[in-house]
């Protein structure tokens, strides 16, 4: 190969390789077990930069189509994962299945609907009812004001409920849900086991190198909870929302170490009549390990408060 030759072969690499964004990084499907492909998407809060990427894109492969779960932010992020996706399968998209409500999830729903039509959409029966009453619009809103790569999305809302130990099979891939509890990260949380791998999807009930947030659906104490739960079921790989797949503990103890240590924490603190932000530097102390994930300076004192709220809540 002479010199050009050679120019344009790497050249035409970097293209066809991954999804490059600039300043940010270059993402593609990387296989986390048999027929599952995840995309591990960038770790900062959604930005301008970032095309308000952020989550974890899975597809698994079935017999004669395509399985997706939460394909990401908006139609713009959803077209750049199917392109990604047909770079490992030229198979159909036939279903895909929602995590919960939050719009980095499911927006990129729009991007699916349009090229594949016929595919089926599944979520949560809570998903779909708060996506219908308005957070589908809050969602799109609060995107497109981030970045101008979200405008023009679309809601494709699921049509499809599925909830606490129902079972899908598509394409010859077995897929248990798990909902065992009214609301955990969300309030429309499923977890979803494909069986055939051994692998669990966790949602945003768990994730590595960066921190969740808890709004006011939400329910830490359940979330430690629910990630008991999922260490209890037989699975080899873990992959969470957000950040790096594996087993578990590499991709749930991490996150639930650290919400035992904020409830440990508060509960002493709240023993001891502590204010939130009193309570801060005590758990910081045990959280050395932490502070370099995403998020840790703006959650933590959200985390120690809403921790407060909800065992001065217990204790009524
Ligand atoms: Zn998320």
């Amino acid at each position: 190969m002479n010199k050009l030759a050679l120019l344009f072969a790497l050249i035409f690499s970097s293209i066809t390789h991954a999804w490059t964004i600039d300043g940010v990084g270059d993402f593609k499907f990387e296989q986390a077990s048999d027929r599952v492909y995840v995309m591990h998407g960038p770790i900062a809060s959604p930005n301008e930069q970032n095309y308000g990427f952020m989550n974890n894109p899975i597809f698994i492969e079935g017999d004669n189509g395509l399985i997706v779960i939460d394909p990401g932010s908006s139609k713009f992020v959803g077209d750049n994962i199917l392109k990604e996706v047909k770079k490992i399968s030229s198979k159909p998209v036939v279903a895909v299945i929602n995590t919960h409500v939050h719009g980095d999830h499911w927006l990129a729903n729009h991007a699916i609907k349009d090229k594949y039509p016929d595919a089926k959409f599944y979520a949560h029966m809570n998903m779909i009812r708060e996506a219908e009453y308005g957070e589908a619009q809050r969602w799109i809103k609060t995107y497109s004001d981030i970045t101008d790569k979200a405008k023009g999305t679309i809601a494709v809302i699921p049509t499809y409920s599925i909830g606490h130990k129902d079972t899908l099979t598509i394409e010859g891939q077995k897929f248990i849900i798990h909902s065992p509890l009214p609301s955990s990260h969300s309030s429309s949380d499923i977890m979803i086991e494909h069986v055939n791998s051994k692998t669990l999807f966790t949602g945003d009930n768990a994730f590595t190198d960066r921190m969740g947030r808890f709004d006011g659906q939400s329910n830490m104490l359940d979330n430690i909870k629910i990630l008991d739960y999922a260490k209890n079921l037989t699975i080899d790989t873990y992959v969470p929302g957000h950040g790096y797949s594996g087993a578990v503990t590499q991709a749930i103890d991490p996150y639930l170490n650290y919400l035992k240590i904020i409830e440990q924490e508060s509960r002493k603190g709240y023993e001891e009549d502590l204010a939130d932000y009193e309570i801060k530097p005590f758990a910081d102390k045990h959280l050395a390990e932490y502070r370099d994930w995403s998020g840790y300076d703006e959650q933590l004192g959200k985390h120690i408060n809403k921790m407060l709220l909800e065992i001065e809540a217990l204790d009524l």
